[in-house]
């Protein structure tokens, strides 16, 4: 293994500086230093972008433009060593941030190579040595200077396997560093997860000072203990909480655990049938109030108002608040906010989503703010191992979080065996984002999504022009214009320029009343699409809710993506959502864009289906042999308008049924085998014992306790729907929880005996 890579972006002109240059470069590498050589501005560039490995650069002022190389490095790397080869006349004439960002000077013809090399490499190590956050420098550290172990786990650093086939092979699959570094929490070196002390403190203090938080914890058991853990430290029993009714299980298994009574929060929904945020005007005191008057948990609650509230944060769809607005609302109520924050980890790091997080609250006075939790999947959109997961807090004076109290109930939901590489991951995790890499990732990961969106908009309007072909194509949910704030100027999406996207939440916003997103109830500035959450739409209904004549279901294109290598996050009725992470490479949605288009193609074309989807007609040859893409799509659609199933989509979840008692009252009767499974077809009036989740929109529809209501009603003329669908599409079932299907396609759901 080299010791760094150091970048040398040196042209010297004439020979003797040339040899330098050579001499320079040979006795890094006899050092154990790779060099990677750049002889223009733009090869530095790419370097820059490119390697993330670099731990020194030497980089000449003679170059065609080192000013913007300079600025590169230094937008991207946090400290980086820069050396600069110049000449001692010109070091005077340097612009004043050259001569603060530099590291030091290199005079080519006066110093000789030795001494360069050596002065480069001494920076390279340190840089290195300072690039690794508290946790995982010590990590290394320990397991460079142990040897045996002599305390759990019993594997023993990975000597346990070796003894076994099976065992071996494990180990071989993962190398010895893994079994190396989990170590047991009897090493008393690396501190303490409980306690909070020694580096894995200091990483969670290092965190905390990254995210922007009084105070942060590691939690090893994913958002989903996150979320628990809030609640769990913040609600006592029979405590009335304001609920997002988009919210994740996690937050339904919290109000389990503590019997919060929870008053629901309902956000909006488009034509699409996808959620939009809760309007501001339900967040009032005055409509919470109302609220808290209707619900039938208020009598016998402790206390008159709502003790807590809980938000998604962005939302599956990437609608993300303006934060502190929320705050201010929700504040008036509450004493303490939770924003779940499971895929929005990254909104710090980039301006773009300035006041949208949990954390930004700390604009807002102190005294009258609600402490706010944010609880945040680092794995899902920060590079970070599954199940690793952080809560953060903001205090406020009003309600603030008191560590020791806390840290019970933290200890409460954590194992007392954490694996020590995953709090490595959360601690490298934070180190990623902190300095110019959080902007710079975030950037990249933008970038390639409003390019993708751009070109989407482009390739269809060049199908309309050419009037050669039919004139559908698919497209990508956001704006169809965008105005520059600074000038006015308006752009269709398709031509506005990048950095104004990239740049200007102005251009993201739901305006109220604006047709494209379709959501009521907005405010200026309330609510952003995030442009990495990229929805696409398939032709058949639109934003309001119209429905076209023919349509092209998402199920069947999902299924064609599939079958091409391509997973979507998630599929609706003619939407589904691709997500532009930190994971992304320039140019990989090329192959999406490419498989849009062959899709078209074989639609166009009348294909069987038995060529695009041929796992589809094996696994049910009878339904689907002989029928085309177009006559699939076709029927499909049909069902999807005639049986109105976005309409009671709607109905259902904008119209809950009274709810007959609370999660915590209904797990008890559950555990005490008070539960039966029901066929959807008589279930009228029965009272639901486990949440009914329905993906799309993979919200519950039903939360325990809460009642079917009649036959005739919304939510059991919906669930009638999606079974019908099932029934009629086999191989593309509905995803749902809390539903089981039978060998007949009747639903089953277990409700109160
Ligand atoms: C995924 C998710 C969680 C749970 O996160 P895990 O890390 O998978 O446990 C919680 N809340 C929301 C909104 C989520 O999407």
């Amino acid at each position: 293994m080299s010791r760094s890579t150091v970048m040398v972006a040196v042209d010297a002109s004439g020979a003797v500086a040339r040899g330098q240059v050579e001499a320079i470069c040979a006795e890094l590498r006899e050092e154990g230093h790779d060099i990677v050589r750049a002889h223009t501005a733009e090869d530095a560039l790419a370097l820059t972008q490119s390697r993330a490995d670099l731990s020194a650069a030497l980089v000449s002022w003679h170059l065609d433009e080192p000013e913007t190389v300079l600025r590169a490095l230094m937008g991207r790397f946090t400290k980086l060593p820069v050396f600069l080869v110049t000449t001692a006349t010109s070091v005077d004439d340097l612009p004043l941030w050259v001569s603060e960002a530099v590291s030091g000077y290199v005079w080519l013809l006066e110093d000789t190579p030795d001494f360069i090399a050596g002065r480069i490499g001494v920076a390279a190590d340190r840089y290195l040595d300072g690039v690794l956050p508290p946790f995982f420098r010590e990590l290394r550290r320990f397991d460079d200077t142990h040897e045996y172990s002599w305390h759990t786990p019993a594997h023993a650093g990975g000597v346990a396997f070796l003894k076994s086939p099976a065992g071996r092979a494990f180990f071989d699959y993962y190398g010895e560093r893994l079994f190396r570094t989990d170590l047991s929490i009897s090493v008393g070196e690396l501190g303490s997860l409980f306690e909070h002390t020694g580096p894995i403190g200091d990483a969670e203090r290092n965190a905390a000072r990254t995210f922007g938080a009084d105070l942060t914890y590691f939690v090893l058991h994913g958002d989903s203990t996150a979320d628990r853990i809030a609640c769990h430290a913040s609600i006592a029993t029979d405590e009335l909480v304001l609920v997002d009714r988009n919210c994740h299980k996690a937050i339904y298994h919290g109000l389990t655990i503590t019997g919060g009574r929870p008053v629901y929060l309902v956000p909006t929904r488009n034509g699409y049938g996808l959620m939009g945020p809760i309007p501001p005007a339900a967040m009032t005191a005055a409509a919470v109030a109302e609220g808290v008057r209707r619900s039938p948990f208020a009598a016998g609650a402790v206390g008159a108002d709502p003790v807590y509230a809980v938000i998604t944060n962005s939302t599956y769809d990437g609608l993300c608040y303006d934060v502190v607005r929320v705050a201010e609302l929700l504040g008036e109520t509450v004493p303490r906010l939770h924003v779940d924050e499971a895929w929005f980890a990254y909104a710090r790091f980039n301006p773009l989503y300035a006041r949208r997080y949990g954390m930004s609250v700390d604009v807002l006075p102190e005294d009258t703010r609600p402490t706010v939790f944010s609880t945040q999947s680092t794995h899902k959109l920060l590079a970070a191992m599954s199940q690793s997961s952080m809560v953060h807090v903001k205090n406020s004076q009003r309600s603030p979080v008191e560590h020791r109290q806390f840290n019970e109930t933290f200890m409460m939901h954590a194992t007392t065996s954490p694996l020590y590489p995953m709090i490595a991951g959360l601690d490298v995790a934070a180190a990623m984002m902190d300095g110019p890499g959080g902007r710079w990732l975030t950037d990249e990961a933008i970038t390639e999504a409003i390019r993708f969106r751009q070109a989407v908009a482009r390739l269809g309007r060049r199908i309309r022009d050419a009037g050669d072909r039919p004139d559908w194509f698919f497209g990508t949910w956001q704006p169809e214009s965008v105005a520059d704030p600074a000038t006015g100027e308006a752009h269709a999406f398709a031509d506005a320029p990048l950095d104004l996207l990239r740049t200007s939440p102005e251009c993201w916003t739901l305006a109220p009343g604006a047709q494209w997103h379709g959501f009521e109830g907005m405010e200026e500035g309330y609510c952003l699409l995030d442009p990495v959450k990229v929805t696409i739409t398939c032709p058949g209904v639109d934003a309001a809710g119209n429905v076209g004549s023919t349509g092209i279901p998402a199920r069947v294109l999902t299924m064609y993506l599939e079958a091409r290598g391509i997973v979507v996050e998630k599929t609706d009725s003619y939407t589904c959502l691709i997500l532009f992470s930190m994971g992304i490479t320039k140019g990989k949605w090329g192959t999406l864009l490419d498989a849009l288009l062959d899709f078209k193609s074989l639609y166009d074309r009348g294909a069987a289906v038995v060529d695009v989807l041929p796992e589809l007609v094996r696994a049910h040859p009878d339904r689907y042999a002989g029928l085309s893409l177009p006559a699939l799509c076709e029927q499909m659609h049909l069902q999807l308008s005639k049986s109105e199933l976005t309409a009671l989509l709607d109905e259902a979840f904008t119209h809950p049924t009274p709810a007959v008692a609370t999660p915590a009252q209904t797990y008890q009767k559950l555990i005490r085998g008070g539960a039966e499974p029901v066929r959807l077809a008589e279930i009228a009036g029965r009272t639901v014992a486990t949440m009914v989740v329905t993906t799309p929109p993979g919200i519950p529809v039903l939360m325990p306790g809460e009642s079917t209501g009649g036959a005739g009603g919304p939510v059991l003329r919906y669930l009638g729907a999606l079974e019908a669908f099932d029934r009629e599409f086999p191989g593309f079932p509905s995803e749902t929880h809390g539903v089981t299907r039978d060998s007949s396609g009747d639903y089953w759901i277990s409700c109160l005996r």
